[in-house]
Parts: structure tokens; sequence; C-alpha cells
């Protein structure tokens, strides 16, 4: 099934239900990063996160969510938007921990303690910064405690990863489903005691349940509309343009430095893990064109 995400309403706007499969962009994050199992879950649930907050978000819009833990992974790193485009990493790819007591790769474990943020970039002035201390690293628990903290938005969060034993991802996706302003006692209870017996992402999408069909367990009797759908794809913005951007703000002298002693220039993008080489001929290419330019116009670029 392609991956994408779908976002739905009920008609009163009380209740928002949002799913999504994940499993080739977090296959495609798993082979870019080379991570171990441990590592790939985090990264995978960290993704989809990002991509179900993106979904919430208009044109333009990004979220950033990131994962600080005291724990061996070091960090996990996503961003998501409206468009689909989910990217990211964690900081120590080769994680992986014994599966714990219930056979689950042990995500919180390689997480540990630490914090959840969550930056959106509305395209104000100013992003928009909120964080909460993981409940449990295991990051769904810690989303659904940042939308309740942070945004005061009752939410239920279910986010998983199945990585077979040959380490490939063979099913991943999310769910959010939020209590908005005006919902009432009896929508919420109904849902609370359905999410007690919802089945785990992991097997409804190994099932190959799509995403509506996810929300329509979830939901039950709860009837939504879908307000939207978008493919999601794990793509970078990065570019040799924007990498070349990044060489020349080291300085003539440095690059010369590096290329001197190194005989090229390889730079390896963080979020998607593409390499980008520059031989000697590149850089002096590179230092020629760029000492040709007026100071001060810049490359106009983040
Ligand atoms: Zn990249």
């Amino acid at each position: 099934m392609t991956d994408y995400w779908v976002r739905t309403m009920t008609e009163d706007g009380t209740v928002r239900a949002l799913a999504a499969i994940t499993t080739t962009a977090v296959e495609k994050a798993r082979r870019r990063h080379g991570t171990a199992p441990t590592a790939t879950a985090a990264l995978g649930r960290t993704l989809t996160a990002a991509g179900l907050i993106g979904a919430m978000l208009k044109s333009g819009q990004t979220v950033t969510v990131r994962i600080l833990g005291d724990g061996p992974l070091g960090g996990v790193l996503a961003t998501g938007d409206a468009a689909g485009s989910v990217r990211g990493y964690v900081a120590n790819p080769g994680v992986h921990l014994p599966l714990t007591p219930s056979r689950k790769l042990d995500v919180g474990g390689a997480v540990g303690r630490g914090t959840l943020h969550v930056t959106m970039d509305l395209g104000m002035r100013y992003p928009y910064h909120g964080s909460v201390p993981l409940v449990s690293g295991e990051i769904g628990e810690d989303l659904a405690a940042y939308f309740v903290r942070s945004q005061q938005i009752p939410s239920l969060v279910a986010l998983g990863v199945l990585v077979s034993p040959d380490e490939r991802v063979i099913a991943s996706g999310g769910l959010i489903v939020q209590l908005m302003p005006g919902a009432d006692n009896h929508t919420a209870a109904y849902l609370e005691e359905r999410a007690k017996v919802l089945p785990t992402i992991t097997s409804m999408v190994s099932a190959g349940r799509s995403p509506e069909e996810i929300l329509d367990t979830a939901l039950g009797e709860v009837r939504t509309r879908v307000v939207a759908r978008q493919v999601v794809r794990f793509a970078c913005r990065c570019s040799r343009r924007r990498v070349e951007g990044v060489l020349v703000s080291l300085g003539e002298r440095e690059l010369r430095e590096i290329v001197q002693e190194q005989g090229q220039v390889e730079v390896r993008c963080n979020f998607c893990g593409r390499r980008y080489l520059l031989d000697e001929a590149d850089v002096h290419a590179l230092i020629e064109r760029w000492g040709k330019r007026e100071p001060g116009t810049g490359n106009g670029e983040r």
C-alpha cells in the first residue's frame, strides 16, 4: 500500500482524527541511515509523529519533533509538512537493545529520560515551540502528553514500527484521535473504552488495513468525514546547491585547507544521509564562482 495520511473530523468539529501508513518512508529512512532495529523503531515513530502533525498544518508550514533523552540513542529528530514530506535522523543509528519482556523493541529504553520538543514554523515571525518531559520514551505516549499539556487537547496517540528479522521495516503507521473544544463527556468516555481494546498499529498495518480502516476501528460509532488525504514520502530539501552554499560559508581559506588535506570534500546531509562529494576541481570552481559574486548577495537560502 502507498504511504499516505488521512485527516477526518466529526460534523460538529468536536473530534479530530488522523491516521497514517508510513512503511515505505520509514524503510527508506532505515536504508539511508543504516539504522539498527531499535533505532529504526524510534526514528520511524518520530517520523510518523512528524507526518501526522504535518497533516494538521497548512501549506508552507513545517513541524520539527525532537526527542532528547539520556538513553543510548542520544536524540531523534524528524520534520514534517502539509505536503506529506518527512525526513529525520537519530544521533546513534547503530543502537539495538534486547527486546522487552513482552518481546517488543525497547524504544523507551533506547530513548531514556528527557524531553519531547515540538516546534512549528507557521510562517509567523517566531516559530511556536512547546515541550514536555518524556513520559515513557515510547514516543506515542510522550506525544499524547504534549498535546494535553502544551495544547490542552486530550489525545490518543498510537505509533508503531514493525521490523522483520532481516531488519527491514515491514509495517509502520500511526493514529491520533483528539477531543476538540466542545466534545461531550459521553464521546470522551466511549473513545477511551475503544482505545483500551484497539489492536496495535503494527498489527493493523501488517493486516493491510488502510488509514481509513484504522480510523474506523478506533472511532467505532463516532462518525467522521475525511477532510484531507496526502501521500507521505521520505524526502529531503537538500541539494548540491545548498551544500555548496554551506561550504562557501566556511570561507575560502578553510575550504582550501580541507581539500588540501583530504583531496576532496565530503558532505553528508544529516536529515537524509545523502552524500555530496566535491573533488579538488569542484572546490576550485566553487571558490572561483564565489569570488566573482558581489559581496552581500548571499544565496537567499536558510
Ligand atoms: Zn538531505
